[in-house]
């Protein structure tokens, strides 16, 4: 049985085509002991230090599925707004 998979582009058209989805990353010189499940990682921008969420990411993908989504830290994201 195959399943049909999910059309992104259908989706999509639901979203503003500006809308840009960024995750936000604590960085680990604001909260140094983490929730257990946090992994830790480097903002692709500027390459503090700072944490991962990964169930809150794969929540994200799950839900904008085909956007552009960005993980920056906390600083980097205000700085873009
Ligand atoms: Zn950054």
């Amino acid at each position: 049985m195959n399943r049909e998979k999910q059309d992104p582009q259908g989706n999509d058209r639901m979203l503003r085509e500006e809308e840009r989805i960024i995750v936000f990353m604590p960085l680990q010189k604001n909260v140094p002991e983490p929730r257990s499940d946090w992994q830790p990682t480097a903002c692709p921008k500027c390459g503090q230090r700072c944490w991962l969420d990964p169930a809150g990411y794969e929540e994200v993908k799950k839900i904008y599925g085909g956007r552009a989504i960005q993980v920056r830290c906390t600083e980097c994201a205000l700085r873009e707004k």
